[in-house]
């Protein structure tokens, strides 16, 4: 069973309707998605409330636990605790940040805003994570991303090595934008162990730790 929890729709630059990139999940075998569209602080409420609702719709009809989150993305580092606060407040049930991958200009002190703010569950993309963050990681449990998604993907195996050297706990996301980003059990496997992960540390990361998120999430 396949567990994501990053993921983009139509309500910011992903490919698909909210309702239907759940759709093509359920089809390709998830367990659970999380929606989690870019935002900052003035899309949150209509952002959250859309995904609420289409997430819900799924829940109630199909096979599939769909999940209201969202991304925030390019917030100015010392907004984050406030924004992510009040995404909580609006009904998101996983706030995901947008890490300082290498790819792109993100605010330095971004990583450690988010790994700072009890309302994060997972940092994004966190590129070359310090020493001193992933410690942070481990004291206050938010899972730091393995990511599928091109660019991002690129300080994965430093990600994953400092995880393990200090205890901080590891999630695999497709990040897709689009239904061919998806992820199947086999790729995400192959992700992991390229990632330096071995058979022990995969099934944490692909099972474990994602059945200990779901089951601490409010419904
Ligand atoms: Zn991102
Ligand atoms: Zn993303």
């Amino acid at each position: 069973m396949v567990y994501d929890f990053h993921t983009h729709t139509l309500l910011s630059d992903g490919e698909f309707s909210p309702i239907e990139l759940i759709r093509r999940a359920l089809v390709n075998n998830y367990g659970a998605i999380a929606l989690t569209d870019h935002a900052a602080t003035g899309e949150l409420p209509r952002i959250i409330k859309e995904t609420a609702e289409a997430c819900a719709l799924a829940r109630s009809h199909w096979n599939i636990l769909a999940i209201p989150g969202i991304e925030l993305t390019h917030v100015p580092a010392h907004a984050i605790a406030e924004a992510s606060k009040k995404a909580k407040e609006l009904g998101a049930w996983i706030v995901v940040v947008h890490g300082e991958t290498i790819v792109e200009p993100v605010e330095k002190g971004t990583n450690l805003a988010a790994l700072r703010s009890p309302h994060v569950d997972i940092l994004a993309h966190p590129g070359l994570l310090s020493l001193e963050e992933a410690k942070l990681a481990a004291t206050n449990g938010i899972f730091l991303e393995i990511s599928a998604r091109k660019g991002h993907c690129l300080t994965n195996g430093h990600v994953a090595s400092l995880a393990q050297r200090v205890g901080a706990k590891l999630l695999l996301n497709s990040d897709a934008h689009s239904a061919h980003d998806l992820l199947t059990m086999s790729l995400a496997d192959g992700i992991a162990h390229g990632a330096g992960l071995d058979d022990t540390a995969c099934r944490q990361v692909l099972s474990l730790n994602p059945q200990a998120l779901i089951n601490s999430l409010p419904s």
